[in-house]
């Protein structure tokens, strides 16, 4: 089982409950939960279970899970308008590579 975590990683210590979290949503294949930094109102993290360190790594299974649970905790949380985001890379922003996608709602998301 243990091969699916990095004992080293801030997410699978998370989704292993070694760091105390509050989970929004958890399933069977991914757990949401309050970014620590929030960049809008709403500012949730989408994270797949499976320590898989970047979207160049996730298959369609996975995606199909992330986008469920997306679907789902729009609903709950009563999203009607929300950006999905993914920094791939640190080039691109990723700072945490355990693959995650940012939920971001609230007002100022126009432009
Ligand atoms: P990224 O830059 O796309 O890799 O996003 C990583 C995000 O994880 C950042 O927005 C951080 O604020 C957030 N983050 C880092 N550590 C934690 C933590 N322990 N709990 C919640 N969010 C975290
Ligand atoms: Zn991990």
């Amino acid at each position: 089982e243990d091969k699916y975590f990095d004992k080293d990683c801030i997410f699978c210590k998370i989704i292993k409950g070694e760091i105390p979290s509050q989970f929004i949503k958890e399933n069977e294949y991914c757990v949401v939960f309050k970014d620590l930094n929030p960049k809008a109102k709403v500012h949730l993290l989408v994270v797949p279970k499976p320590h898989v360190k970047n979207i160049l790594e996730t298959d369609e299974f996975i995606m199909n899970k992330v986008l469920e649970t997306i679907k789902e905790v729009a609903k709950e949380q009563g999203l009607e308008s929300f950006r999905i985001m993914n920094n791939c890379g640190a080039g691109a922003g990723q700072t945490v590579f355990h693959v995650h996608f940012h939920v971001l709602s609230g007002d100022n998301l126009e432009e």
